[in-house]
C-alpha cells in the first residue's frame, strides 16, 4: 500500500447518522470537537471524514465508540444557526478505513484507507445476478412499506451502475445503524449485494407481520363502527316511528334495581359489567335474556335485608309450649341453645339436629324457633339429593342454568337471616355428579359461609348470619363429618296417653280452625280418639292422626251445611262411618299359644314396631334356612343361636345328632328390615326351641334382645321405642335384657303400670319364662 492510497483526514463522528457515497445530506453540528473537525476541514481541501457513533447517545466518544468504517465527504456548505450550532450540506464521496488515529485533541484526525477499485469486468454475471435479486427483494418492500416513495424505484432500475445500487437502496431504506454500517462496510460490490439482500429479506418479513397486525386491528375497528352505525340507525329509525328506546329503557330500570339493591362490592361489579353488555346487545338477542336473569337473581337477593331477632327468651318459652304439648326436654335444650348464642352474639357453634321418627314434631319445633326469635323460616328438604349442582347450581354456561337451593331458598325468603331447616339430612346419596353433603358441608360451616360461592352466581354470599336447623330420622347414616357439626336432640315417639293429649289440645283445635269449624260444632269422646289412634294409625308421631282427624272434620263440616245440623257427635260406633273400616287390628298377635312362633320387638328408623317370627323344623340335613325380611346381621344373630341349641341338645332331650336330620326354616313374615339385627336373637332362638321340642309359646309376650353363643343375653338400642310398640299392639309381657333396666326410667308410669316386664341375663331364663310348659331342665 502507498502512501498515496492513505488520506489523512479530520473525523467527525456522526449520530445516529449514517452517510453513504454519493448521497447529499445535511445535519447540524454543536460539539466542539465535531465543530474544530470542520474548521480544519475548511482550511484542507473541505474534505472530512464521516463515520457513525456505536451509541448515539455518548457526547464524547472515544476511538473504541466510533465504527471504523465510514465515508469521505465534501463539505458543501456550511451555515450558522443561532446558538453555536452549525448546520454542513455534505456529499459523499467513496468509503474509507480508519488505519490509525493521528490526534485526538482538539479534534479526531485519523489515516484512512480506501477501497481498492475493483475490476467489475471480471465479475459481471455474477453481479448482475445478485443485483437482479436486491431488486425483485426492494421492488417487493416499496409495494409493502409505505415509507419509501416509488420514484426510488424508478431511479434504482434505470441505474446500471451496480456499484452505487446497494448504497442508494440502502441509504432509502434501512433504518437501523446496524444494518446501514454492514453495507457500509462491505467494500467488495457483490458482498455489498448480498447482505443488503439478506437484511431486505428480514426486513419484508417483519412488514409482512405488521401489515397482518394492522389489518386484523383494522377489522375489529370497522365492525364496531358499523354496529355502532346500525345501532344508531335504528334509535334513528324508534324516534321517527315514535317508539322509546326499549333498551335504554330497560337498562334504567335495571340501574335502579342495582342501587337499591345494596350490593356489596364485588356484585356491584359483577351487576354493572353485566348491565354494560346488556347496553350493548340488541334487543331480541338470547344472550340479552340470559343476562337479565342473572340481573334478576342479583338486585332480588336479600344482601342486606335483615329481620330484627327477638331475644326474649321467655317468649321463646311461650311460644315453643304454645304450639307444643310435652317434650319438655326438648324444649329445655332448645331454650339454652339460644341462650348461648346469645350470649356468644354470633351464628357459630353446633348446628340443632332434632332426630326422631316422622310426625313427631321435628319441623314444627323449627317452625316454633323461628316464630319466636321473629325470623322468616325456610324449609328445604335435602333427602334423595345426590347432585352437587342442586345445593350449589349450574354454572351459568348450561343452558337454562339458575342457582342452587340454597340461594333459591334465600331469595325465597326474602332476609339474610333466616331460620333455614334443612329436613332429611340423613338420606343424602352421592355418585358421579359430585357430593352434596360437601357441598352442604360448606354451607353449614361458619369458617366458610361467610362467602358461600354459587356456581351460578359466582359471587360470594354471606350465610353467617342465617340459623341452620337440621332433621334426620336416623344418625346412622349421617356422613360423620356433617355429624361432627351438629348437636343432637333426640325426638321418641309418643305414647297413646301422650298422643291423646296432643290430639284433644293441639292437633283438634288446629284443624277445626283450619276447617272453619266452631268448637261448639262438634263432640268427639275420648274413647273416640283413642280408637282412632289405635285402630287408624300405627306411628311413632301423630302425622297419620292429624290427617286421620282433618279427614273427620272434612265430613263434619260437609254434614253441617248439607244436613243442616247444629252440631255432630263422633262416637265409638259411629266413628266407622266418618273414617271407613279400621285400617289396623291389634287382635294380630296370636291369641293363643303356638309353637314355633314367638313375637319380637324392633327397632325401625320410623319408631319401634313388633314382628312375629315362625320357625318349621323339616327333616333335612342341618341346614339353616332363612327367609322374609331379614338382614345379613339377623342372620348371623340366628346362627348364634343355633349354636346355642346344639350346645344345651342334652338338656332339651334332643337327639346329638338332631342337627344333622333336621333343616330349620326361619321366616319374618312382615315388617320393615330392623335397624338393630342382633336384636332379634332371643327371639329367634325361642322360636327354634319350641319348634323342635314341640313345646308351645306364650302369646301375650314379646322380647328383644342378643344372645351370645353361649346364651347370654346381651342389652339392644331402642328400648321405649320398642315397649311402646309392644303396648300399642297390646302385649303386656315383654322380655328385656337386664342391662337394658335403666333404660325403664324414660317410659311413662301409667304404661309401665299395665305391663309385666322382666329383665333376662340367660337365654335359659328366657325359655322359662317364655314356654308354656318347661319341657326341659334349668341348669
Ligand atoms: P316431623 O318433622 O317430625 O316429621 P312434624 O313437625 O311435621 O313432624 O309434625 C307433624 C304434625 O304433628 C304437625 O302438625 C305438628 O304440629 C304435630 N305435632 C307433633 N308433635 C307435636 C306436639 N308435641 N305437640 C303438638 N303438636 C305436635
Amino acid at each position: 500500500m502507498s502512501n498515496e492510497d492513505i488520506k489523512r483526514l479530520p473525523l467527525l463522528p456522526l449520530r445516529g447518522l449514517t452517510i453513504f457515497p454519493y448521497m447529499v445530506l445535511h445535519f447540524d453540528v454543536g460539539r466542539p470537537k465535531s465543530i474544530a473537525a470542520l474548521e480544519a476541514a475548511m482550511v484542507n481541501d473541505q474534505e472530512i471524514f464521516l463515520s457513525s457513533q456505536v451509541d448515539s447517545k455518548i457526547n464524547e466518544p472515544n476511538q473504541n465508540e466510533i465504527y471504523e468504517v465510514g465515508t469521505i465527504a465534501k463539505i458543501k456548505q456550511m451555515l450558522k444557526l443561532p446558538g453555536d450550532t452549525i448546520r454542513v450540506l455534505v456529499e459523499g464521496l467513496e468509503r474509507g478505513k480508519i488505519l490509525d488515529y493521528v490526534k485526538d485533541e482538539p479534534y479526531y484526525e485519523v489515516d484512512l484507507m480506501t477501497p481498492i477499485k475493483y475490476n467489475y469486468r471480471d465479475m459481471e454475471l455474477e453481479m448482475e445476478a445478485v443485483a437482479r435479486s436486491v431488486l425483485s427483494v426492494f421492488e417487493k418492500f416499496v409495494k409493502l412499506s409505505s415509507k419509501v416513495s416509488p420514484e426510488i424505484l424508478l431511479t434504482v432500475t434505470s441505474l446500471d451502475d451496480y456499484d452505487r445500487l446497494a448504497d442508494i437502496i440502502a441509504a432509502n431504506t434501512l433504518v437501523k445503524t446496524e444494518d446501514k454500517q454492514r453495507v457500509l462496510e462491505a467494500f467488495d460490490p457483490v458482498d455489498r449485494l448480498e447482505n443488503l439482500y439478506e437484511i431486505l429479506t428480514r426486513e419484508i418479513e417483519i412488514l409482512e407481520i405488521e401489515n397482518k397486525i394492522n389489518l386484523r386491528v383494522r377489522r375489529q375497528i370497522d365492525k364496531v363502527q358499523r354496529e355502532y352505525y346500525l345501532r344508531e340507525q335504528i334509535k334513528a329509525i324508534q324516534k321517527e316511528l315514535g317508539e322509546s328506546d326499549g333498551i335504554s329503557e330497560e337498562v334504567k330500570e335495571y340501574q335502579e334495581k342495582i342501587e337499591k339493591a345494596n350490593l356489596p362490592e364485588e356484585a356491584l361489579e359483577k351487576a354493572n359489567k353485566e348491565l354494560d353488555r346488556l347496553a350493548r346487545m340488541g334487543q331480541g338477542s338470547a344472550e340479552g335474556s340470559v343476562i337479565r336473569t342473572y340481573l334478576d337473581w342479583i338486585t332480588d337477593l336479600p344482601w342486606d335485608i335483615q329481620t330484627d331477632d327477638n331475644l326474649d327468651l321467655k317468649n321463646a318459652a311461650k311460644i315453643l309450649d304454645e304450639d307444643h304439648y310435652g317434650l319438655t326436654k326438648v324444649k329445655e335444650r332448645v331454650i339454652e341453645y339460644l341462650a348461648v348464642r346469645q350470649m356468644t352474639k354470633s351464628m357459630k357453634g353446633p348446628i340443632l339436629c332434632f332426630v326422631g321418627p316422622p310426625g313427631v314434631g321435628k319441623t314444627s319445633i323449627a317452625k316454633s324457633i323461628a316464630r319466636s326469635l321473629d325470623r322468616k323460616f325456610i324449609q328445604m328438604s335435602v333427602g334423595g339429593v345426590r347432585d352437587e349442582a342442586e345445593i350449589r347450581g349450574h354454572r351459568r354456561t348450561y343452558v337454562g342454568a339458575i342457582p342452587g337451593r340454597v340461594i333459591s331458598s334465600i331469595k325465597h325468603a326474602g332476609t339474610k337471616n333466616p331460620v333455614f331447616l334443612l329436613d332429611e339430612i340423613d338420606k343424602m346419596s352421592s355418585d358421579f355428579r359430585g357430593d352434596p353433603a360437601s357441598a352442604l358441608l360448606e354451607v353449614l360451616d361458619p369458617e366458610q359461609n361467610n362467602a358461600f360461592r354459587d356456581h351460578y352466581l359466582e359471587l360470594a354470599f354471606d350465610l353467617s348470619n342465617v340459623m341452620f336447623l337440621t332433621t334426620a330420622n336416623n344418625l346412622d347414616t349421617i356422613p360423620r363429618p356433617l355429624l361432627d357439626r351438629m348437636e343432637i336432640i333426640h325426638i321418641s315417639g309418643y305414647t297413646e296417653e301422650e298422643k291423646l293429649n296432643i290430639a284433644t289440645k293441639y292437633l283438634i283445635p288446629k284443624q277445626l280452625k283450619e276447617h272453619g269449624i266452631s268448637k261448639n260444632s262438634i263432640r268427639i269422646t275420648e274413647n273416640t280418639i283413642r280408637n282412632i289412634i289405635n285402630y287408624y294409625t300405627r306411628e311413632s308421631g301423630v302425622r297419620e292422626l292429624e290427617r286421620q282427624i282433618a279427614a273427620i272434620c272434612r265430613k263434619v263440616a260437609r254434614r253441617l251445611i248439607d244436613d243442616k245440623v247444629k252440631s255432630v257427635r263422633i262416637t265409638e260406633n259411629n266413628l266407622e262411618k266418618y273414617l271407613g273400616i279400621p285400617k289396623y287390628r291389634y287382635d294380630k298377635v296370636e291369641k293363643n299359644d303356638e309353637v314355633g312362633i314367638v313375637t319380637g320387638l324392633a327397632w325401625t328408623p320410623v319408631g319401634g314396631d313388633t314382628l312375629s317370627i315362625e320357625v318349621v323344623p323339616m327333616a333335612g340335613k342341618g341346614k339353616l334356612v332363612l327367609t322374609g325380611q331379614l338382614g345379613d346381621v339377623m342372620k348371623e344373630s340366628a346362627r348364634a343361636g343355633f349354636s346355642y341349641i346344639r350346645s344345651r341338645s342334652k338338656e332339651f332331650g334332643l337327639e346329638d345328632d338332631f342337627h344333622e336330620q333336621t333343616d330349620i326354616h326361619i321366616h319374618i313374615p312382615e315388617g320393615a328390615i330392623p335397624k338393630d339385627g342382633p336384636s332379634a336373637g332371643i327371639t329367634m332362638t325361642t322360636a327354634v326351641v319350641s319348634a323342635l321340642l314341640g313345646v308351645k309359646v306364650k302369646s301375650n309376650l314379646a322380647m328383644t334382645g342378643e344372645i351370645t353363643l353361649r346364651g347370654r343375653v346381651l342389652p339392644v338400642g331402642g328400648i321405649k321405642e320398642k315397649i311402646l310398640a309392644a303396648h300399642r299392639a297390646g302385649i303386656t309381657n315383654i322380655l328385656i335384657p337386664k342391662e337394658n333396666e335403666r333404660d325403664l326410667i324414660d317410659i311413662p308410669d301409667n304404661i309401665k303400670r299395665n305391663l309385666t316386664i322382666r329383665a333376662v341375663e340367660t337365654m335359659d331364663e328366657v325359655l322359662e319364662y317364655a314356654l308354656v310348659d318347661k319341657a326341659f331342665k334349668v341348669m
